[in-house]
């Protein structure tokens, strides 16, 4: 595949990009991931090819990293645990994610699941993912230009939900297109009170699972 070919030593690193994913990894695991299929796709996935090269030799860092236009590539850590949490219960077939950013938690997904369909505000941030989406020959991956916190009405249901910025509140048109027996995974709360959620359809009504603290950047509106 195009992850196992040999690539260049990251600059500044000073050892393979694949030597310094493999440490991240066992650091994900001795910080409680526990999912095998999550540790091994990011073993596997270049993140230094979804952020500048000027940070390149920080890829590996267990660290958010900006992207530009404000917007940032979520932690390791962060990104293995929301996505193990979305694929703990059952693997879903259809996801769809909300905050393209740099591509990478989309990148993870479409080595689980069947299809990804993912929504980014920011154009140029869409227009970069989907670069190196080609790049990879990710080809279960449909993206769009629009405010994600309205879902993808066209293509609904779908089996899983994951939201990478934070609301004041969950979005109900995004819990509308959850299939039956689906999950959301999203950061709630203002900057400083975020926490993970994840929340299922329960028999009266949604059922919400607090998964601990975090800090992402926040849910807008509208486009650009
Ligand atoms: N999943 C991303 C990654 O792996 O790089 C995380 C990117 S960042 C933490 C969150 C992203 O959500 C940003 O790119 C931001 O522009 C985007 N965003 C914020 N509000 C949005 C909205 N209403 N619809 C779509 N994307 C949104």
């Amino acid at each position: 595949s195009l992850f196992s070919r040999r690539d260049p030593a990251t600059r500044g690193l000073g050892m393979t990009s694949q030597r310094a994913r493999d440490r991240l990894i066992e650091r994900l695991a001795a910080e409680g991931i526990r999912d095998r299929r999550v540790l091994e796709v990011m073993r596997q996935l270049p993140r230094h090819l979804f952020i500048d090269e000027a940070l390149a030799s920080r890829a590996y860092e267990d660290t958010a990293l900006p992207i530009g236009q404000g917007q940032t590539i979520s932690q390791p850590w962060v990104v293995a645990r929301m996505t193990e949490a979305l694929i703990e219960q059952r693997l879903p077939r259809r996801v769809l994610e909300v905050g393209t950013g740099s591509g990478y938690q989309c990148a993870v997904l479409a080595q689980l699941v069947e299809q990804v369909y993912t929504v980014e505000r920011i154009d140029e941030l869409l227009r970069n993912a989907r670069r190196r989406f080609r790049k990879l020959g990710l080809a279960n991956i449909r993206s769009r230009h629009d405010d994600g916190r309205l879902g993808w009405p066209d293509e609904a249901p779908f089996d899983a939900i994951i939201v990478t910025a934070a609301g004041a509140e969950l979005e109900h048109a995004l819990l509308d297109q959850l299939a039956e027996d689906g999950c959301l995974v999203a950061p709630v709360g203002p900057a400083g009170r975020q926490t993970l959620l994840r929340v299922r359809a329960g028999a009266d009504g949604w059922l919400r699972e607090s998964l601990g603290a975090v800090s992402f950047v926040p849910l807008l509106g509208g486009t650009e």
